[in-house]
């Protein structure tokens, strides 16, 4: 737990920080590509310098890119938490998943049967539905499969005896998994923290599973990931079941109560 609250401390301070940044250099960028823009539009496309002209342009945006997410992450976003049913907002995000993860790489769809609902913002799941797909993209080479599924688990004392950082009760699941590169220990041991990241200095941040991480905090729930280097990596998360009054499945422990009035 002491290890959790000091990552989370850690990434609050880091995104008051690179927010304050990020907000300023924005600014300076805009101004930049605001000049080349300008600067372009009275060039001839012929001449020698358009192309290097382009090259800035196309490194400004980049860094756009980059600042929009550092402000997406250090932005103390207001929460709106909703009862959902977690099937039906994976099946309204898929579309855009599957053109995020592009056409090469196959999708499947594994919606658990009675799924307990959940109570978080929608928001929060697009984001971590996002960071995990593009993630998975990032490490299939060429063709793969990503799967996302949800389910029904409880966690009962004992397994939470063996297993650090669970709080015994019943959960929901979504996991997210790929057939890709996998993961050496190295890596592993260091993914949830910000600015980790293996890639290219255009493609990452270091973000995406820090949020990740974050999201799942604030909502009280887990992550685990198995990983195997050639073969694979696989992301659980568990949200605490929510609990309503309303009788949303006709299983037995729900009938009861409302039989009575
Ligand atoms: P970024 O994607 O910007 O690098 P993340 O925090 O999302 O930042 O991920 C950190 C690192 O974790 C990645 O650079 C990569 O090395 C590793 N990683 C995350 N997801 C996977 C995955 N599905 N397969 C293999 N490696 C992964």
């Amino acid at each position: 737990l002491e290890e959790q609250m000091r990552q989370v401390q850690k990434m609050e301070a880091v995104g008051r920080l690179a927010g304050g940044v990020a907000h300023d250099f924005n600014n300076m960028l805009g101004i930049i590509l605001g000049h080349a823009d300008m600067i372009l539009e009275e060039m001839d496309p012929d001449q020698a310098l358009y192309a290097d002209l382009t090259e800035i342009r196309k490194a400004g945006e980049r860094s756009a890119d980059l600042t929009r997410q550092l402000l997406a992450f250090a932005r103390k976003q207001t929460v709106a938490p909703k009862v959902l049913d977690l099937n039906k907002t994976v099946a309204g995000m898929l579309k855009m998943l599957t053109r995020l993860i592009g056409e090469d790489i196959d999708m499947a769809w594994i919606p658990g049967e009675k799924v307990w609902p959940v109570k978080i913002d929608p928001a929060q799941i697009d984001q971590v539905l996002a960071n995990l797909c593009v993630n998975a993209r990032d490490a299939i080479a060429d063709v793969g499969k990503v799967t996302i599924e949800t389910g029904n688990i409880v966690f009962d004392e004992e397994y939470c005896k063996e297993h650090a950082g669970f709080v015994p009760g019943e959960y929901t699941l979504l996991t997210v998994s790929d057939n890709g590169c996998g993961m050496n220990a190295e890596t592993l041991e260091n993914i949830f923290e910000p600015f980790f990241t293996t890639k290219e200095s255009d493609k990452g941040t270091g973000l995406g599973l820090a949020t990740v991480y974050g999201v799942v905090k604030q909502n009280n729930g887990f992550i685990n990931v198995y990983s195997e280097p050639d073969h694979g990596t696989t992301f659980r998360i568990y949200l605490p079941r929510h609990r309503t009054k309303e009788v949303r499945w006709p299983d037995k422990e729900a009938i009861r109560p409302a039989a009575r009035g």
